[in-house]
């Protein structure tokens, strides 16, 4: 019995970003076109034969991008708005950036497409908008040259594509809004995928991979009969004048249990179950239903959103249990492998002991090939096989042993020391009594303008050019400037600025035992940025006081009260590679205790106002709304409590958000006990206050009164006007006024002008009150 393996797709930065590096020259104008396509095209050679020589046989091509996929289906599809068409560009790559990322010059002025979070992961795609007078059609060859160029170097390929229903229920309007339905559009969609999948059959490709993520969220009233249309007129396409191409349905980052029984009578040629995420339901509906004879299940074993070692034991049990039911099992990985980074070769710094337990994406290519072939043994060549007793060696005992002082903290929590006392209210008039606040206090969310010169001294503090003395100096220096300068514009809660923070997780992350950092574990986060995240390797507490020294410092300078800045617990973890072997809730809880030390030092060292950021605490909200609470919110929540309750009443918490979409979560962020909350609302912000509005919403609130996001300054009006859009919507008592994210990103020549026109607007609003 051969098992086939199977890839569902491979990072495309390039192993050194650079794919980043080639785009971001072409768009400063320092490299051309034609550069910006050879290095593609050695990238797709260099990423295909890799998995080819690992003996990989399903290989996904297709899988590259220049930005985005699902920009890339939409051009695809021809899903291009009118106003990209208009620039005429002359190469295709012109207008795809300009629908990424804008365009400004001599063509025309134009907006990028909005961009969102891929499911739970932290990848953004653009959002594909259809316009009522779109003709959708097959536009342009991608998926058919990339697969015929892997062929011409002799890779035979697997082509991938963003599935139909996937594409539809993330498309959007030019209003924003979800798209109609209608059969016109549904079969204009379905007849380009027939297309597709006809010319590939022509091409003589054996397979061809459709993803539909999509498939893993709740269904709303239509949807499974969306799903079938679209493949009723997809699936007898397969045969072609020359021959036949299998189909397979590609599922991950969930389970598929309420569709399953439709699924599984469409009979396709292959069906990818997310073994990881949706294990559970996925086999227990297996159970129920069984296999379509049809069908191969192609067992999503290897993990596409971790760092961490598979345990074959563990995967080859699932395979097993799978053979239960059908002879025809793949091994494959769960999702693409875009969302880790690319190889540990290179991170020789963490030592062998510690780097042994991590597999990259290349790692997991070869993962895939062992499992694959572990499960062709029986019970007699498994219990010999070296490679099966390595792995399992790597799970055998303790990886790290636990922390003694942290198990036995944990061990003493009891219920109240996740209640603050006493109750908010009262705890909000004592405050703006011993704080001597206005009405309407204005404040920033932490950091300010991050400019090249802060960023080269820390630079050069880690070559060892400078000396701490001289680092601190310049630091402090920056903080008494910026605090002069908020003074002078008459903001009442001041922060330090944050100059001495490179990031706000990995500053964390470097000053708490239990992480660890790559050296170039990136993974693209959107177009050509990627990120870093630091690693949970061991249990996590504080060894030293962190930001205290900061914050003191800072508040020495003024007679103004200073905000104390920090990262709460859920989203240093959300940010971060978490443990395997203990779950997020407790590496969650390890996390709250080590701020929550911080809290209580801050306070005794004089700061009166903590801000505890939660910028990603929605990132890891459950896919489907009825885990939402039990899977996540009713530890993450509690989580954030544990990090504040102790601090005397009269000290203000406060909490940062970095989008407007929560109103489905109100009453949980309500339930956070913070006594204010600053969050994003520039887009979407009369929802919010509504939400607010309705949910009767205790914590005070500073929804953002400008977009930081953009250089524009806006004026003191428009921002007055604003003021009385929230106070139409909230009590004044409970109202703050702030930008809407931190300023770090953001330069001093618009920073300045847009907080002296904040200050003058919520000035200009009291004085009417
Ligand atoms: N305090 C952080 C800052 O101002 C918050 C950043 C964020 O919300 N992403 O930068
Ligand atoms: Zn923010």
């Amino acid at each position: 019995m051969t098992v086939l393996t199977s890839v569902a797709g491979f990072p495309r930065i390039g192993q050194n970003r650079e794919l980043k590096r080639i785009i971001e020259s072409y768009w400063k104008g320092a490299a051309t076109l034609d550069e910006v396509r050879s290095t593609a095209r050695s990238l797709r050679a260099r990423h295909w034969q890799l998995q080819a020589s690992a003996g990989i046989d399903l290989i996904a091509s297709n899988d590259f991008s220049y930005y985005d996929q699902m920009l890339d289906t939409a051009i695809l599809l021809n899903a291009i708005p009118q106003r990209y068409r208009r620039l005429a560009f002359d190469n295709p790559e012109e207008t795809l950036f300009a629908m990424a990322r804008g365009y400004q010059g001599e063509r025309g002025d134009v907006t990028a497409l909005p961009m969102k979070k891929w499911f739970t992961t932290n990848y953004h795609y653009l959002v594909p908008e259809i316009e009522p007078q779109a003709t959708i059609r097959l536009n342009g060859t991608k998926p058919f040259d990339e697969y015929l160029e892997a062929r011409s170097l002799g890779v035979e390929t697997k082509p991938v594509l963003i599935g139909p229903y996937t594409f539809l229920k993330l498309a959007r309007t030019p209003q924003a809004e979800e798209l109609d339905y209608d059969q016109g559009l549904v079969n204009a969609v379905a007849d380009v995928y027939a297309q597709i999948v006809t010319r590939f059959a022509e091409l003589g490709a054996a397979w061809v991979q459709i993803d539909e993520p999509y498939l893993v969220l709740d269904k709303e009233p239509g949807d499974v009969e969306l799903f079938k249309s679209l493949y009723a007129r997809i699936l007898p396409a397969r045969t072609g004048k020359a021959g036949t191409v299998r189909i397979l349905l590609n599922t991950y980052f969930g389970h598929i249990a309420d569709v399953y029984e439709t699924v599984n009578l469409l009979g396709f040629d292959g069906l990818g179950l997310d073994l990881n995420e949706g294990r559970d339901e996925n086999l227990a509906a297996i159970e129920r239903y069984g296999v379509n004879s049809a069908t191969t299940i192609f067992a999503g074993v290897v993990n596409g959103r971790n760092i961490w070692r598979n345990d074959y034991t563990a995967s080859l049990a699932l395979i097993d249990q799978l053979r239960e039911h059908t002879a025809d099992v793949a091994v494959s990985t769960a999702s693409s492998l875009l969302h880790v980074p690319f190889s540990t070769q290179g991170e020789d710094a963490l030592g062998e002991d510690v780097l042994r337990h991590f597999a990259f994406a290349v790692e997991k290519v070869g993962e895939t090939a062992d499992i694959a072939a572990l499960s062709e043994l029986d019970a007699a060549g498994r219990a010999t096989s070296p490679v099966l007793a390595a792995n399992r060696a790597l799970f055998d005992g303790t990886r790290t042993a636990a922390d003694p002082a942290v198990v036995a903290r944990l061990a003493a929590l009891n219920d109240a020391d996740f209640v603050r006392q006493p109750a908010r209210e009262q705890r909000q008039r004592e405050q703006r009594e011993a704080l001597g606040l206005p009405l309407l206090p204005t404040t920033t969310i932490g950091s300010f303008p991050q400019t090249g010169d802060i960023r080269a001294e820390r630079a050069k503090l880690r070559h060892g050019d400078i000396d701490q003395a001289a680092y601190d100096a310049f630091m402090k220096e920056r903080i008494d400037e910026c605090i002069r300068r908020q003074e002078e514009i008459g903001l009442d809660v001041l922060v330090h600025g944050e100059f001495e923070r490179n990031d706000m997780v990995e500053y964390f992350g470097q000053n708490l035992n239990g992480f660890l950092f790559t050296r170039n574990a990136w993974v693209q986060s959107y177009g050509t940025r990627c990120v870093k995240p630091p690693i949970v390797w061991g249990d996590v507490s504080r060894a030293n006081p962190i930001t205290v020294a900061w914050s003191a410092y800072a508040q020495s300078r003024t007679d103004h009260v200073m905000k104390g800045m920090l990262t709460g617990p859920v989203t240093i973890l959300n940010w971060s590679w978490p443990r395997e072997d203990i779950t997020n809730e407790e590496q969650t809880r390890q996390l709250a205790l080590a701020i929550r030390d911080e809290v209580l030092d801050l306070e005794a060292a004089g700061i009166r106002v903590i801000q505890i950021d939660e910028a990603a605490l929605r990132e890891k909200l459950p896919l489907r709304r009825s885990d939402w609470h039990k899977k996540y919110l009713d530890w993450a929540i509690p989580a954030f409590r544990l990090v504040h309750s102790a601090v005397k009443p009269t000290t203000q918490i406060h909490t940062h958000m970095c989008y407007s979409e929560f109103n489905d979560i109100i009453r949980d962020i309500d339930a956070m006990d913070a006594d204010v909350i600053s969050f994003e609302a520039s887009r979407g912000d009369l929802v919010v206050l509504d939400a607010i509005h309705d949910a009767d919403f205790a914590t005070e609130a500073g929804p953002g009164v400008y977009d930081i996001h953009s250089p524009r300054i806006p004026s003191e009006q428009e921002i007055e006007e604003r003021i009385d859009e929230i106070l139409k919507k909230m009590d004044v008592e409970k109202v703050w006024i702030n930008p809407d994210c931190g300023l770090k990103t953001r330069g001093e020549a618009e920073t300045w002008p847009s907080l002296e026109h904040l200050v003058a607007a919520a000035k200009s609003v009291r004085a009417r009150l």
